[in-house]
């Protein structure tokens, strides 16, 4: 009889885990259904080049229904509301419910806000495309109304958290910036472009040359770095850090870390600091008819360390849990998930970028770092929209 894999997410786990197991099953064997949000699969590792006007949505949101198309692969643009892992049933918003043989959990993280106070109610986040649009529109009229008012806190913007989000964000701004200014009438040296983040340095992933060049270049545009200085509260628009100054600002966005997802937290899995954990082959320990693709579970290197939640680790989880899924419904050996790391890239702009690419880590500054982000772009989009044959 045709085995039930419901998967919750269309980020990226959770569309490779349905590519993948439909390439390893056929109709007959299995029925698939994606539960998402949205009707598209956002590839939100571009968000910040939208949320600064630099790219059309379409490059970013992709229809599933064409992604999955041929493919038999059902979509369900739903928010997932109650997980019942003793009922085996998924009950989402409207109030419908789904059953499961097979349930896949990929519904990525959520943002941190570390409790400090007035920040989650006073800041944007950049974790959809529709985040991304309200950022960017939001930017526009604060530069449109800075034309009028002369309000300084209008030609404010302050990005809270130097991580790779922020960063790339505070770059893409910076070169999308003046062309609004011209559009408004308004002198670019005007605007403060502000990154706060609270540890000494930025991007601590790389090492000290490539932050000296991130660093140079993005403050060559003006933007300027607010190091070791924690944000410890938000009133309204006035932003407290962690010596006592504030900064008055009509926009703040956050990117100041991730968490597990709640909904799988609490759903009575077994969890590891609120992400589920898994055994080799991506099962959840506790309870093996599920699965777990993507950031909402962690998984440990061979030193014992997690790995960071990021798209190159989401991406293969999935392939591996659609293949795996196939081989327990076949009686065949589940493969252990042995990730390959292709490296870090961080846009800096339009035209500039660091990386550290393959295992051992070369490094790569400016143009090069710029072209081989825009290369990995592609090649997962190329992925993604076909290469995948039928294995059955
Ligand atoms: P992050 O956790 O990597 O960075 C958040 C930053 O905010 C940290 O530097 C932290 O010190 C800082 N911060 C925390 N509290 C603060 C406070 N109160 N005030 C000021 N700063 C504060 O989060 P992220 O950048 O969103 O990245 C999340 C994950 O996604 C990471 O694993 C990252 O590698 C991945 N990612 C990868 C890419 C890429 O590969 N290009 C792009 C974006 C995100």
């Amino acid at each position: 009889m045709s085995k039930q894999i419901l998967i919750l997410g269309g980020g990226y786990g959770g569309l490779l885990t349905a590519l993948s197991a439909r390439a390893h099953l056929t109709p007959e064997e299995a029925t698939i259904t994606l539960i998402n949000r949205f009707d598209t699969h956002q590839i939100i590792t571009e968000l910040h080049r939208l949320a600064a006007g630099n790219v059309a949505e379409k490059a970013v949101a992709l229809p599933l229904q064409k992604l999955f198309k041929n493919k038999e692969i059902n979509v369900q643009v739903e928010t997932v509301h109650k997980i019942d892992l003793e009922a085996k049933k998924v009950v989402v918003e409207s109030g419908y419910s789904f059953d499961y043989d097979t349930l896949v959990l990929a519904l990525g993280s959520e943002t941190n806000f570390f409790g400090i106070p007035g920040l989650q109610e006073n800041s944007f986040v950049l974790k959809s495309v529709n985040d991304a649009n309200r950022i960017f529109a939001h930017v526009k009229e604060r530069v449109r109304q800075y034309s009028q008012t002369k309000d300084a806190a209008d030609a404010t913007i302050v990005i809270g958290g130097g991580g790779l989000t922020g960063v790339e964000l505070v770059g893409e701004l910076a070169d999308e910036l003046p062309a609004i200014c011209r559009q408004n009438g308004v002198d670019f040296e005007d605007i403060q472009l502000k990154l706060v983040e609270a540890m000494p340095s930025i991007l601590p992933i790389f090492s000290a040359d490539l932050i000296a060049r991130a660093t140079s270049s993005l403050e060559a545009r003006g933007v300027e770095f607010l190091t070791a200085l924690p944000i410890t509260e938000v009133n309204g628009n006035v932003v407290t850090l962690k010596d006592g100054r504030t900064i008055e600002t009509n926009t703040l966005v956050w990117t100041g870390g991730v968490q597990g997802n709640s909904l799988v937290a609490n759903c009575g899995i077994e969890v590891n600091r609120g992400r589920a954990t898994v055994t080799e082959g991506l099962q959840s320990v506790s309870h093996p008819d599920v699965f777990l693709a993507g950031d909402c579970a962690v998984v440990f290197g061979p030193e014992g360390r997690p790995y960071p939640p990021t798209a190159q680790l989401a991406w293969q989880m999935g392939e591996l849990v659609g293949a795996n899924i196939a081989a327990s419904y076949k009686g065949n050996k589940m493969e252990s998930f042995s990730p390959v790391f292709s490296g870090t890239l961080a846009s800096l702009g339009r035209k500039d970028g660091i990386g550290a690419i393959g295992e051992t880590g070369i490094e790569l500054k400016g143009t090069p770092a710029s072209l081989m982000k825009k290369a990995s772009n592609a090649r997962y989009l190329s992925h993604i929209n076909g290469l995948f044959t039928l294995a059955y």
